[in-house]
């Protein structure tokens, strides 16, 4: 039976990093890091996601500013919001909640984002920086897992990494980071001809797709390590990730489970992104 790695307690663990940092600060008088979130249109899940960045935020003990807008905002009113919050030295990081509302070109938006308070890392130039190794900012998500790993001890040096999914946000900054630590790496797509050939000879697998039970357990070799990136809702509604928890854990050395591995890293390494801002600023 597999490990399971334990995602609310290693981000619990960082936020307590990110905390005594804060402490420090405010003890010697200084400035407080602040993140600005910018929330556009109604998306329930989005207005979830957005609460509870401040919620850590407020933990951790972070200034968090929220600047809402309705779904018939322009893309120049957005454009305008992140040009004053780039000038504002009171602020640190600056992050754009996606979707955004119809219309709006999200490229043009996150590419006005100030690179130094890219906390999200979705800049072209953060992305850039990522493919030559030579990071400044680390997209949440991917970088979650790599602090997962390096806290199980999971050593990828060498390994047969198999990534699903080829997204801007998961997928293509994971094998970036993955061959940064000398993994040797492959992405599959939904144009992949046999999905099972490839996860079949993997050490680790990062299932990021989005499909309920896409990997099951006859699809991993014995001692994988699984990280199930997904976050999908099952049959009665309950969240559920890309890779059939039972079958998998039978076979796997480590696995995350859903909720509760990847999604709080991903929240915490926002943290992580505006101490880091902060510090550079
Ligand atoms: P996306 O839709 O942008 O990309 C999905 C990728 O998966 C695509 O590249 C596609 O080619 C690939 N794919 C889809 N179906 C496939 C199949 N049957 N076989 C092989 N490849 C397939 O999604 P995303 O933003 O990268 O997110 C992926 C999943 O991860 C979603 O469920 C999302 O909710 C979740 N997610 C979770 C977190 C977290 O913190 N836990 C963060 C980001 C995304």
């Amino acid at each position: 039976m597999a490990t399971i790695i334990d995602g609310k307690a290693v981000a619990a663990k960082v936020r307590s990093e990110v905390a005594s940092e804060v402490a420090k600060l405010s003890q010697a008088g200084k400035r407080i890091p602040c993140l600005a979130v910018i929330l556009a249109g109604d998306n329930k899940a989005s207005e979830v996601y957005v609460r509870n960045k401040k919620k850590d935020c407020a933990e951790v003990g972070f200034v968090s500013r929220e600047i809402d807008f309705d779904n018939d905002v322009t893309e120049s009113e957005l454009l305008k919001t992140i040009a004053e919050l780039n000038a504002d030295d009171g602020v640190d990081g600056i992050l754009c909640q996606l979707p955004l509302p119809k219309g709006i070109d999200e490229n043009t938006v996150l590419r006005a984002i100030d690179p130094c308070k890219d906390v999200d890392a979705f800049h072209p130039y953060s992305a850039g920086l990522i493919m030559q190794g030579q990071p400044e900012f680390l997209p949440c998500t991917p970088a979650g897992i790599m602090r997962l790993l390096d806290e199980y001890a999971i050593d990828v040096i060498g390994k047969e990494c198999v990534i699903i999914g080829r997204s801007n946000i998961v997928g293509k900054p994971m094998a970036q980071l993955l061959i940064a630590r000398s993994a040797t790496v492959t992405v599959c797509h939904t144009k992949t001809s046999d999905l099972a050939f490839h996860t079949k000879r993997a050490d680790v697998i990062i299932a990021a797709a989005g499909k309920a039970g896409l990997v099951s357990g006859d699809m991993i070799k014995d001692g994988a390590v699984v990280i199930d990136v997904g976050m999908n809702r099952d049959a009665n509604g309950a969240l559920c990730g890309d890779c059939d928890y039972e079958s998998c854990a039978q076979k796997a050395s480590f696995i995350t489970p859903v909720p509760g591995g990847v999604g709080p890293m991903t929240r915490a390494m926002l943290l992580i992104n505006t101490m880091t801002a902060y510090n550079k600023h």
